[in-house]
């Protein structure tokens, strides 16, 4: 059998990320985004190999620009598509793996769009259009949730009074599963430990930011929790505020719900405390400059990660490994160096060097002689997608 491809879509409410991803392929033949779609401005850039293009489609919906997408993807694949792998940030309880996609799973992706208003709509209008434009094509489900649906019920109920969990879903459902499921497996495969007799403590560091645990293949906890908002600070999110927060801006300030929403999501986080940018790059050059408010903000975030990581250890009966993953994880150096100064109980010693190599998709053990292990994986949510697929199309 030759070696089959998957297209994999992340359908958002203004924008479509896709790739095309060949089983035997280490990169991505066709990969685009389409981007502000509805407005004037809507524009779709992809790289076909070493191609770059980009059309203009002014007020265009996700319907028409997967009319244009499916077609590049079925040119890529040289006529052989196999499968369509779609994203979708929020299964609720309802998902624990990924699904091929009937009337049910539409039916629960849209059972769940309370817990994820902006997200799930805009996955199942990207659903719906690539099953009408390909009828004949297997699509398959795959949730950022349902890795984390293994979580017992201590870590992932609040101690609130119980009918808010049991008739309203107000628990912890944390996300970036797709990415801890597939940089522990990958550390897994690196050090050749068996993933069903492994621990790990995992680190996903991108513009959103999660810790997880992981004990023999299953998510055990999660720093995010019935929103994204939970947990590390992140690029422009404030992760973990005192509850009452909200009620105090609202009393203090006048603050509507919205308005405390927007600040906390949208103007916080690396954002807020360094009054300067959400993007670690930039904090790191103004922090080494002299900035004072990059400097806060990268202390906060180093400081804040290694107390989830700790905290993350309850979950965790060995550890095999801490790895580190997503642009920050992956590339900055600095970040993984400050992080285990804050955690000195825990034995953690970087090999500078090693350290310093593990950037640009290059990943590795990067642990001193007697460490315990620390990695840097870099992450493939896409791939794992396509995976999933395959796995669903071979079952
Ligand atoms: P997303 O969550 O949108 O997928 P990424 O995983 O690409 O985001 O991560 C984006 C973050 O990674 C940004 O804060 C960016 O500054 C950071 N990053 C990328 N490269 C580096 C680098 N060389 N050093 C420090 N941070 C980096």
């Amino acid at each position: 059998m030759s070696a089959r491809n998957i297209l994999v879509i992340n359908c958002g409410s203004s924008s479509i990320k896709f790739a095309l991803v060949n089983e035997a392929q280490t990169t991505f033949p066709l990969q685009g985004l389409a981007e502000r779609l509805g407005s004037p401005e809507a524009v779709l850039h992809w790289q076909f190999g070493d191609t770059k293009e980009s059309l203009s489609l002014p007020g265009t919906s996700h319907q028409s620009v997967l009319s244009k997408i499916l077609p590049l993807a079925q040119e890529a694949a040289g006529g052989h598509l196999d499968g369509i792998g779609h994203r979708v940030v929020h299964g609720g309880e309802h998902f624990t793996a990924s699904h091929l996609v009937d009337a049910d799973v539409l039916e629960g992706i849209r059972a769940n769009a309370h817990l994820a208003p902006l997200h799930n709509p805009a996955h199942l209008v990207g659903i719906e259009a690539a099953m009408e434009l390909f009828p004949s094509l297997p699509q398959v489900s795959v949730f950022d949730t349902a890795f984390h649906q293994s979580m017992p019920p201590h870590a992932y109920r609040y101690a609130v009074p119980e009918f808010l969990y049991t008739e309203h879903g107000v628990r912890r459902y944390g996300f970036h599963g797709t990415s801890h499921r597939y940089v522990s497996k990958r550390a897994a495969e690196m050090v050749g430990v068996p993933v069903e007799n492994s621990s790990w403590l995992s680190a996903h560091l991108g513009n959103g930011c999660s810790t997880c645990a992981i004990v023999n293949g299953e998510s055990r906890d999660t720093s995010m929790g019935l929103t994204p908002l939970e947990g590390l600070a992140m690029g422009t999110r404030s992760g973990d505020v005192d509850p009452n927060l909200h009620s105090h801006l609202a009393r203090t300030l006048g603050w509507s719900i919205e308005q405390i929403d927007r600040t906390l999501n949208h103007d916080s986080g690396l954002k807020g405390l360094s009054g300067l940018s959400n993007d670690m790059r930039t904090l790191y050059e103004a922090h080494m400059a002299g900035h004072p408010g990059a400097t806060l903000a990268f202390e906060v975030f180093c400081y804040r990660l290694a107390k989830s990581l700790a905290g993350m250890g309850c979950a965790l009966p060995k550890l095999d490994g801490l790895i580190f993953t997503g642009g920050i994880g992956e590339n900055s150096a600095a970040v993984r160096e400050r992080t285990l100064e804050h955690m000195k109980l825990f034995g953690f010693q970087l090999d500078a060097e090693a350290n310093a190599r593990c950037t640009r998709g290059v990943g590795g053990e990067i642990q001193a002689a007697g460490s315990p292990r620390i990695l840097v994986v870099p992450t493939n949510e896409e791939r794992q997608i396509a995976l999933d697929t395959l796995a669903l199309l071979d079952a």
